[in-house]
């Protein structure tokens, strides 16, 4: 499995059966729910199973569950709507650009 994970080239990983199968599975377990949207209080497909921890950062946990940090176990695959899914890559990539600003200045 670990060979599938290329850091350079991820469509190796996420065109594999085993992310297929799993990603149905999660998305499965929560009826197709956004799971952010639901927080929010309203329903929405969700399209993205988004990994909290990246694959390219953790190839390991590409195909788990779940993840534990400092003792306590989250979800490492949560589905979310296609807006939802872009909210949570924008929000990382602003906090880094600030954080790069910052250093400038
Ligand atoms: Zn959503
Ligand atoms: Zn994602």
């Amino acid at each position: 499995m670990q060979n599938l994970i290329n850091t350079n080239n991820l469509h190796a990983f996420y065109t594999s059966s085993y992310w297929l199968n799993l990603r149905e599975e999660i998305l499965k377990d929560h009826k197709y729910e956004c799971q952010k949207c639901k927080e929010r209080g309203f329903y929405k497909k969700a399209t993205h199973v988004h990994h909290v921890q990246y694959v390219k950062k953790h190839p390991r946990l590409a195909l788990s569950k779940t993840y534990i940090f400092q003792g306590k176990e989250y979800k490492n695959l949560i589905p979310l709507c296609h807006n939802c899914h872009e909210e949570e890559h924008d929000h990382r990539q602003r906090k880094k650009k600030k954080l790069l600003t910052e250093e400038r200045w």
